[in-house]
């Protein structure tokens, strides 16, 4: 589908600035939407100019004519997301982000800030499964405690052993998991956390103006990492309930866990592809919080500059000290 305006017949975005749906080209807030006809992804609905998709690609941008289109058949029937977060900055506020972090970096290109690169920054709404879990963990084991003193000539030690036992029940929401194979899943988590208050019931219109993509795998396939994650805090919960003990013997430690719910939902990131001597460099910026994650080139030549810098005032420090010396 394509959101087009009543006014000018334009392609009408989600705009997080206005909080709402905007035509750029006459500067309307109002919308109205048109379906994708039956021929599938390959063709724009504005110009009918050939699209460039994966096999994921649920929201893309037609690269002749500009405009935003969303693939119906890959945000419907099971494909549909339960929820969505809907960005909270647009372009120009996340430029302006991403100079004020970097401004102070004396090793950066030149161009790095430039808005020739910066505007070929892309929205992207990344699919996740958010699964919640009953937790349930036990442990049952032999613990000691040892106290030890001095009375007249002799060292007393008692050792006292203890039946520890523990059943501790966990209720996890909302455990995140990337559910796309092109983000690194490292990257996923330091784009942590969202704030999910800012969660909404899924509308096609805040894909408008940005990429997107469908789930890769199914929420049976990716749970592993959202189970290890909930067992691993579940069990360290339990282990910092027994403390102040010399040893702990366990015959039972273990973590049980039922998934009770599962659902899909659309994340906003902000993707920065900079290309410096043949490499790329990516900067993610979290669509919600402004925190972003990525490292900055280092220009060779400026870190030779800053170098011969400290060389040649060390040099002059030790012409000084000569001075001193010999008068
Ligand atoms: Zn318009
Ligand atoms: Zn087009």
């Amino acid at each position: 589908m394509i959101f087009k305006c009543k006014n000018c017949d334009g392609n009408v975005v989600y705009s997080p600035e206005k909080n709402g749906m905007y035509c750029p080209y006459c500067e309307s807030m109002e919308s109205e939407e048109k379906k994708l006809p039956e021929q599938g992804t390959a063709t724009c609905l504005n110009c009918g100019g050939e699209l460039h998709v994966n096999d994921y690609t649920s929201a893309t941008q037609c690269p002749y004519c500009s405009s935003y289109i969303i693939f119906d058949e890959r945000v419907s029937g099971e494909y549909t997301p339960h929820l969505i977060m809907p960005f909270k900055f647009g372009k120009e506020t996340v430029k302006k982000m991403l100079r004020e972090k970097f401004k102070k970096s004396v090793f950066a290109p030149s161009d790095f800030f430039s808005d020739a690169k910066l505007d070929s920054m892309e929205g992207m709404y990344v699919p996740f499964w958010l699964y919640d879990f009953d937790a349930t963990g036990h442990y049952d084991g032999e613990c000691t405690k040892v106290r030890s003193w001095v009375a007249g000539d002799r060292r007393y030690t008692e050792t006292s052993i203890f039946h520890v036992v523990r059943e501790m029940d966990v209720s996890f929401e909302k455990i995140p998991v990337d559910a796309s194979d092109a983000m690194p899943d490292s990257t996923m988590d330091l784009m942590e956390p969202y704030h999910y208050k800012a969660l909404e019931a899924f509308k096609a219109e805040y894909m408008s103006g940005f990429f997107a993509e469908k789930y890769n795998q199914t929420a049976d396939i990716m749970e592993g990492r959202a189970k290890n994650k909930a067992a691993a805090d579940t069990s360290a919960m339990v282990h910092a309930s027994i403390s102040g003990y010399a040893t702990k013997r366990a015959t039972v430690d273990g973590v049980h866990l039922t998934r009770t719910d599962a659902n899909y939902a659309l994340f906003p990131v902000w993707i920065y592809n900079y290309k410096y001597n043949g490499e790329d460099f990516r900067f993610h910026i979290n669509g919600q919080t402004g925190k972003i994650v990525g490292k900055l080139p280092i220009v060779p030549k400026k870190v030779i500059g800053y170098g011969a810098t400290v060389f040649g005032l060390l040099f002059s420090i030790l012409l000084m000290l000569n001075y001193i010396f010999f008068f």
